[in-house]
């Protein structure tokens, strides 16, 4: 393996030069888009460098594939055409019917309905439980229980999982742990160092890092047997075999945002970090989530477990009024959903990335904003948020 793909070299390294070789024809430093369906063969069956349909492969979603795995410390990564596809085919991979799935009570809304409203109908189960809380997770464990899901920090309470101590119960009872890292990205936390068995991305997010380019990845290490068969083949198998693969362009695009990754989460850290301090004791916030606040419940577990503590953090104000008017009156911070973005984004979980859970177990109060603090300079955000809650 080159130095830019070993896994002793430098985050920073891997990200910029992990599948990113120059092309060898002209010289180009950046690999070319292969904007193409499909690949001459020398011969019936003669592939030039395995290439013989994009579905099935493309190298400009190898060199996103490479550079995912590279970060992730895993053998093989997957790239989707959305975060939901790629953990949906996960699933397919994994799950058969009668198997139990136990997630988080705090997970993306999104995954939760995937779930809840694709899979279960097909005749699997689904427990959700506070999975910070080692005791509960133990006791909803089951035999049938295949997959334990967990994100963390979560979205929007920044809960923090212990990674490490949900893995070993999880396997003591012979079940898969997938991490959600899209909030932290792998330059903060390494879940599959930490014991978890499989990392799924919204790439859309952190890794994409421009609110440009929607997508998905599933990275994890060759050699976890499912029914006889290896993960990591079944999961390249169901990409193949169901299709939905990142287009050219799009891994081109997720490729170019993960070479500033590191960069833009250290500022994103800083600035959300100083915005998060600034607003501890606010007399219009009945509280600050954000991990790298001493007071934080997961503060200590989360220093452990990343390297800093990201760019996402919420506030819950005195009631849902005061929380919609701050949402709709921030103004740099944009109301919009997603999150991870170089920009500054303003989100009403309740009525916005939470909706579809309303009702359930995984609703978010009313009084509650998340932000997704972006790289703009830290002042200016920070007046920005004072100000509006110096209106609401
Ligand atoms: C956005 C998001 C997803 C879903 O990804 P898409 O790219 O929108 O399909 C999954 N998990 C988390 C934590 C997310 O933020």
């Amino acid at each position: 393996m080159s130095l830019d793909e070993s896994r002793d070299a430098d985050f920073a390294t891997r990200a910029i030069r992990a599948g990113q070789s120059f092309d060898p024809t002209t010289g180009s430093v950046i690999p070319p888009v292969y904007l193409t369906t499909t690949f001459v063969q020398d011969g019936i069956g003669g592939f030039r460098g395995g290439y013989e349909y994009t579905r099935g492969g493309n190298p400009t979603r190898t060199a996103l594939e490479t550079q995912l795995a590279a970060l992730e410390g895993g053998d093989r990564a997957f790239s989707f055409a959305s975060g939901l596809s790629a953990e949906d085919a996960l699933l397919r991979a994994l799950l058969a019917p009668g198997d139990h799935v136990l997630m988080g009570n705090d997970v993306y809304g999104g995954t939760h309905r995937l779930v809840n409203r694709v899979h279960v109908p097909w005749g699997v189960g689904l427990d959700t439980v506070e999975m910070g809380e080692l005791d509960a997770v133990r006791a909803a464990l089951t035999p049938e229980t295949r997959v334990v899901w967990l994100e963390t920090p979560s979205n929007p309470l920044m809960k923090i999982t212990d990674i490490a101590a949900v893995a070993e119960l999880a396997h003591a009872n012979g079940a898969i742990v997938v991490v959600d890292n899209t909030f932290a990205s792998p330059y903060l936390q390494q879940p599959l160092a930490l014991g978890a068995d499989v990392v799924v991305h919204s790439t859309t997010k952190y890794l994409g890092g421009h609110s440009d380019v929607l997508g998905g990845a599933v990275v994890l290490n060759s050699g976890l047997e499912v029914r006889g068969e290896d993960l990591a083949d079944r999961v390249g198998f169901i990409q193949f075999g169901v299709g939905a693969v990142s287009a050219p362009m799009d891994a081109w695009l997720t490729s170019r945002g993960i070479k500033t990754l590191h960069v833009r989460m250290d500022r994103h850290s800083a600035n959300a970090q100083a915005i998060a301090e600034s607003l501890v004791g606010h007399p219009k916030l009945a509280k600050v989530y954000y991990p790298g606040l001493p007071e934080h419940p997961g503060h200590e577990l989360a220093a452990r477990q990343m390297r800093s503590f990201g760019g996402m953090l919420s506030i819950e104000l005195h009631d849902a009024d005061a929380a919609r008017r701050f949402a709709e009156s921030t103004e740099l911070f944009q109301l919009a959903e997603s999150l991870g973005g170089v920009e500054s984004l303003v989100c009403y979980p309740s009525e916005m990335t939470h909706a579809s859970v309303r009702g359930t177990a995984l609703e978010v109060s009313p009084a509650v904003v998340r932000l997704s603090v972006g790289i703009e300079g830290v002042d200016d955000l920070m007046s920005d948020v004072l100000d509006t809650l110096a209106r609401v």
